[in-house]
């Protein structure tokens, strides 16, 4: 099938454990991003998009195939520890706008197929000998990307690696650059496209841009970005009631300094990603969207990183722009991963050509205004071990709803135990109110329930577990 030029572009723009509280529009943490903000104006603001399971490898599967990790196969990190990838068999995003007429591209972190040796080409054994960065050769595990300029996964910052289209396993390019400034001079290259250099001009693109940072490590960042947090207290950058940082304070203030000044310079960034746009053009025909795989607690709950089901963690930013179509303003939808695939499909008139592999839903019609058809709740999922105060969990479920966050823990002995969160008593999730309200749990419990079933998720019968991720 044949699009016409004018089907509008996608540039879909995604963060690496960027919190949804971490950008200035979402009015929270006390960070510095004006053009994100000044974007977030012209944009559909989601309040309550999530990350179902909020780690690397299962997101991205889940934004790539439109299915939840148990149908998709990747319910954990990609690393040589497991037997995890993204099959080249999976019908993905980039496979559908392919086949319909797009020119695609893949910019940065990739991080959904398990490493094969040679390995010394990339990042090579982490310390404890496990291998986490993988070469993504040409041919189908490419997912219809014509366009590449990516590596598996590879934590450093300032010294990047990149396959380009053609380049071979042995041959990666190692600019001497901060990733996020890298990625973006060959994102605006792309958009401008010059003498049809990068893509095919006669077709409408989609470009992915999946920035690492601010993952860590923190310390990897241009150091001048540090300056507008690198004088204030540790109260003044951690604002959040449910901080713990007892004992550890000039550690905690320093990371979020840390953490603060990557956005900032993300934020530098993705504006100049936006001119780009601009000067070719294309800005009135052009999806924008900027996301994030998953949050980063940064202390709150005594907890960092990621995998649990706390705002800090599962919640993300989701801004939406596409001029005329989809109304600026806030919306409290709650989008998962696997509906963001059908979504976009829905809103550049490829409905017909979701796949029937895809689980998520297309909210295309909600997103421009349709009040109906709204979904109640957003599953959460853990399969693995995790520890919640002083008990191990086996592995937990859940659902997020507006008001609730319901956690079904499963212990090691086979006992439950039950967590809620009342967001609307208690906006930080530091008390579980499940016993007090057993008409809450058990409605919580049966929507759990039905997300077991319907995503091939194995929880009730099968002991399925591996090592924390
Ligand atoms: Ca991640």
């Amino acid at each position: 099938m044949n699009m016409r030029k004018d089907q509008p572009n996608i540039v879909f723009v995604f963060c690496d454990q960027l919190r949804q509280s971490a950008l200035g529009c979402y009015r929270q943490d006390p960070v510095w991003t004006p053009h994100i903000d000044a974007f977030a104006k012209e944009s559909l603001m989601l309040t309550h998009a999530v990350s179902n399971q909020p780690v690397c490898s299962p997101y991205r599967a889940m934004l790539f195939s439109g299915q939840y990790p148990f149908s998709n196969g990747v319910w954990a990190n990609c690393n040589t520890s497991r037997d995890h990838e993204l099959s080249d068999d999976t019908q993905c995003f980039s496979d559908t706008l392919s086949e319909n007429g797009y020119a695609t591209g893949y910019i940065g972190k990739l991080h959904l197929h398990k490493p094969r040796p040679p390995y010394e080409h990339g990042e090579g054994p982490r310390g404890d000998g496990i291998v986490w960065d993988a070469y993504t050769p040409p041919g189908p595990s490419r997912h219809g990307f014509d366009f590449w300029h990516s590596y598996g996964c590879c934590d450093e910052h300032m010294q990047p690696h990149y396959w380009t289209t053609d380049s071979p396993v042995s041959e990666p390019l190692d600019p001497n650059e901060w990733s996020v400034i890298h990625e973006t001079d060959v994102a605006t290259k792309y958009i401008q496209n010059l003498n049809g250099t990068q893509r095919d001009p006669d077709k409408p693109y989609f470009l992915m841009v999946s920035y690492n940072p601010p993952h860590p490590p923190l310390d990897q960042v241009p150091s001048h970005l540090t300056e507008p947090f690198v004088d204030k207290s540790l109260r003044e950058l951690l604002t959040r009631p449910n901080i713990q940082v007892e004992g550890i304070e000039e550690q905690a203030r320093t990371n979020a300094v840390l953490y603060f000044a990557a956005i900032y310079g993300i934020d530098q960034q993705f504006a100049r990603i936006l001119a780009a746009i601009d000067e070719s053009g294309q800005s009135d025909n052009t999806i924008v969207i900027f996301t994030s795989d998953h949050g980063e607690l940064l202390h709150s709950h005594g907890l960092r990183q990621k995998n649990y089901w706390y705002d800090e963690s599962m919640l993300v930013p989701f801004l939406i722009r596409y001029p005329g179509k989809i109304q600026p303003g806030e919306d409290d939808l709650l989008l998962g991963a696997p509906d963001i695939f059908p979504t976009v499909a829905g809103l550049v008139g490829l409905s017909e050509a979701i796949p029937e592999s895809v689980e998520g839903q297309d909210y295309s019609a909600q997103l421009m205004g349709t009040p109906e058809g709204r979904p109640d709740s957003a599953y959460f999922i853990w399969p693995h071990w995790r520890h919640h105060e002083t008990k191990p969990y086996r592995a937990c479920r859940g659902v997020r709803t507006h008001r609730y966050t319901y956690v079904l823990g499963r212990c090691d002995d086979g006992s439950e135990e039950q967590i809620l969160h009342d967001s609307q008593e208690d906006p930080f999730q530091m008390r579980n109110v499940a016993d007090d309200n057993p008409g809450t749990v058990s409605d919580l419990r049966g929507m759990t329930n039905e997300w077991i079933e319907k995503t091939n998720d194995p929880w009730l019968d099968a002991d399925l577990t591996a090592p924390p991720a």
